[in-house]
């Protein structure tokens, strides 16, 4: 198995809300509860979850745009939970983000070819030369124009756009990459291209790659492995072919019950989930799924939390759920779906 590039330990992270005529911290919010997570070198993580779950704010620690609130942050074996300024420059060079809006990213006035040169230029490549040779050679190698470098971000696509997200995060030649929701703001028919594009750099460059996303569907041919998230928790993972043909999790469950099947004579039972997530001001007690799990039981769900546990005897698959993984298995029950 192939060493952790990344180790999350314990990651918490809370952020205060404020109220009140002066403004005072009136209560906190924690968005990332306890989370544990190793990243392997060379593989893609899926992290999926709705809106609010906690995703994005758990990458953003991860390349340090975020101080955990605690908890430890491990790159490449080295503790950079903490590391600042100057220390932090050689980390920041080996961990790039690519945002949503590849079009809020990208300064309109700025021409793309020295969009994509600034983190050179940030890291010490001080020849001029040698960084639009490299900027040329990085717009061909995510399917552009060397010609596209003079050109405005307004003269392109959306899904050109995203490509030149893409080589901005990739001129520094980095070794891990946070992907946050990159295709869901593009056309159903150019989500397909940009995911091939990310999928084929990854292997050509031996990226490692932490893809988040809201919905199954779309890590499902770009990941090794998918990670669950439910109200700032990882509530599943395990590796992509267990999870989408094994769900253990029934928030996973549902999730995939709600990916279209593209043979109409198959179907799947779609199982609706009954009201919002929770807000997590007020997280629900015990499994803070309880609410809105249709198998939940009242004599432990909403009293007791569930851990992140191995399914079976197999330790590639864990999952927090009380009746599927430890001692109250004997409740288990099917979930129901009509
Ligand atoms: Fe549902 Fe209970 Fe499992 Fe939580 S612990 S997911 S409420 S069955």
């Amino acid at each position: 198995m192939a060493e952790n590039l990344v180790e999350l330990r314990d990651i918490v992270k809370e952020f205060p809300v404020k109220g009140g005529l002066l403004q005072r911290e009136v209560a906190t919010v924690r968005a990332v509860v306890d989370v544990d997570l190793d990243i392997r070198k060379g593989e893609t993580i899926g992290l999926v979850g709705e809106s609010g779950c906690g995703k994005t704010t758990l990458g953003r620690m991860l390349v340090r745009l975020l101080e955990p609130t605690s908890g430890v942050i491990r790159f490449d074996g080295e503790d950079i939970t903490h590391v600042k300024g100057a220390r932090l420059k050689p980390f920041r060079r080996r961990m790039q983000f690519i945002f949503q809006d590849p079009y809020g990213s990208l300064d309109p006035r700025t021409q793309v070819g020295d969009s994509i040169a600034e983190g050179l230029r940030l890291h010490g490549f001080d020849d001029k030369d040698e960084r639009q040779e490299r900027v040329a050679e990085m717009l061909e190698l995510v399917g552009l124009k060397r010609a596209h470098a003079g050109r405005y971000p307004h003269e392109f696509s959306g899904g050109q756009r995203q490509r030149i997200g893409i080589a901005r995060a990739l001129i520094l030649r980095p070794d891990l990459v946070i992907a946050d929701e990159p295709v869901s703001a593009l056309d159903v028919s150019v989500q397909a291209q940009v995911l091939n594009l990310l999928r084929e750099l990854q292997g050509e460059l031996g990226l490692t790659l932490l893809f988040i996303a809201h919905n199954l569907a779309v890590v499902e041919h770009i990941s090794d492995r998918v990670a669950v998230m439910y109200l700032g928790s990882i509530v599943e993972l395990t590796e992509r072919d267990t999870l989408y043909a094994n769900p253990q999790h029934p928030y996973t469950e549902a999730l995939l019950s709600a990916i279209p099947i593209p043979d109409p004579s198959l179907r799947r039972r779609r199982i609706i989930l009954e009201g919002d997530v929770p807000s997590p001001l007020r997280p629900p007690s015990g499994c803070t799924f309880h609410p809105r799990c249709p198998i939940a039981a009242a004599e432990v769900c909403p009293i007791e939390t569930p851990g992140l546990l191995a399914v079976g005897d197999n330790g590639a698959h864990l999952a927090a759920c009380h009746l599927r993984t430890g001692e109250h298995q004997h409740l288990n029950r099917a979930l129901y779906t009509d």
